[in-house]
């Protein structure tokens, strides 16, 4: 069988080269993740004592990123993704609680793993209303706090359209009531620290206890790539599974996965080491300056708005009531565009590989469509 003929039998498929995809929130690994990844493709860190110095680069890249997130001394992993992430944040709220603390006070806008984690591990979310700007309200928030919280959740960088949860209002609560705070910055962890004015999230709150951040994401790094970071080892220590069969020896898995990609790990260390504080400033600017100049182009077209500003380099396009979304969504998506869709809006994600020019022609093609529209009213 030749490498060709799989090709071949994919041929159809997205990809991040072809300048289709405008709603995903991955992208085009950087070409030294590539070549890192391929490397160091057999590793398998599941079994940590066959492989202690890729565990030592892993220890590493995480106190990297505790440092960017003001904490030299987290602790955690690189893990599957933001999902994992998640669920574990989740898994070490509820070890840390008390029997019968189930309950999880989040924003609406919540990524749907925080449902995930809901159904794994028993808890009850309390979504929590937005304000006008999408972000949870932290009145409400409060409001809802009673003997049963396990903890509160923050949003840096929402799925949908890119706005940060007043993170340090929810720390000033989770702190005085003594509540877990779980930030949930597996978009936001690659943006807001390399902005200028970017918002506050990180450790430097001191009711922050962990955060999801994830470098195959806005971190050009390869997927599977996501990292769970925790305030401090104990915090990390909460979910602990021992195991005793390994070659490399007995250990303590503190994950959901057991075989895990080294590759992962060397790439993310590689791309991050590489690109450094600066070449992330870079990709966040540009990524910033494209997303303004689209968010100009969008409102300078007749029926067309954004659902809100986004903070980040998401935008939520929506049309006014003349219009259908849900017409205008399947529109693009016929003519090869691949967008996500939300009830009200289709999601655009300015990630690297998306270029002016592939958005211009986006931008044209959405005229049509109105035009079209229209015309059948
Ligand atoms: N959290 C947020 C805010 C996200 O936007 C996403 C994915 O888009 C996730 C978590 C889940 O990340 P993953 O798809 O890597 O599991």
């Amino acid at each position: 069988m030749r490498i060709s003929r799989l090709k071949k039998r994919l041929r159809g498929d997205h990809d991040f080269k072809g300048h289709t995809i405008l709603g995903s929130m991955c992208s085009e690994p950087h070409p030294i993740a590539k070549r890192t990844y391929k490397r160091f493709l057999s590793t398998n860190v599941g079994d940590p004592g066959l492989f202690p110095k890729l565990i030592k680069l892993e220890k590493e890249f995480i106190s990297n990123l505790g440092v960017l997130l003001s904490n030299p001394n987290a602790k955690g992993n690189v893990v599957s993704g933001g999902s994992e992430a998640n669920i574990l944040a989740m898994w070490t709220a509820k070890n840390i609680c008390n029997a019968g603390q189930n309950e999880i006070i989040i924003s609406e806008n919540c990524h749907f793993s925080f449902d995930k984690a809901a159904s794994l591990l028993s808890l009850k979310l309390i979504k929590i209303p937005v304000d006008s700007r999408q972000r949870i309200r932290v009145d409400l928030a409060e409001k809802a706090i009673n003997s049963n919280t396990a903890a509160i959740v923050g949003i840096a960088g929402t799925t949908g359209l890119g706005v940060c949860d007043p993170i340090e209002k929810l720390s000033e609560i989770s702190f005085k009531n003594n509540i877990y705070l779980h930030v949930d910055a597996a978009f936001g962890g690659f943006v807001f620290p390399f902005m200028d004015n970017g918002p506050k999230f990180d450790f430097s709150l001191p009711g922050v206890k962990s955060i999801t951040i994830d470098p195959h994401k806005m971190g050009r790094a390869a997927i599977q790539s996501g990292c769970i970071i925790y305030r401090d080892e104990n915090i990390a220590n909460y979910v602990r599974t021992p195991v005793s069969y390994l070659s490399g020896g007995s250990t303590v898995n503190n994950m959901i996965m057991g075989t895990r990609s080294g590759a992962s790990i060397a790439a993310a260390w590689m791309v991050y080491n590489y690109l450094g504080v600066n070449g992330y400033k870079k990709i966040v600017k540009k990524a910033m300056s494209l997303t303004w100049w689209f968010i100009t182009e969008v409102k300078k077209i007749d029926g067309l708005c954004v659902k809100v500003e986004p903070e980040c380099n998401v935008v939520g396009v929506c049309v006014n009531d003349n219009y259908d979304i849900k017409k205008l969504i399947n529109g693009v998506r016929e003519l090869g565009w691949a967008v996500s869709e939300w009830p009200d809006y289709m999601r655009i994600a300015i990630m690297p590989h998306v270029t002016q020019r592939a958005l211009k022609k986006f931008l044209n093609d959405l005229k049509k469509l109105l035009l079209i529209q229209s015309l059948h009213s």
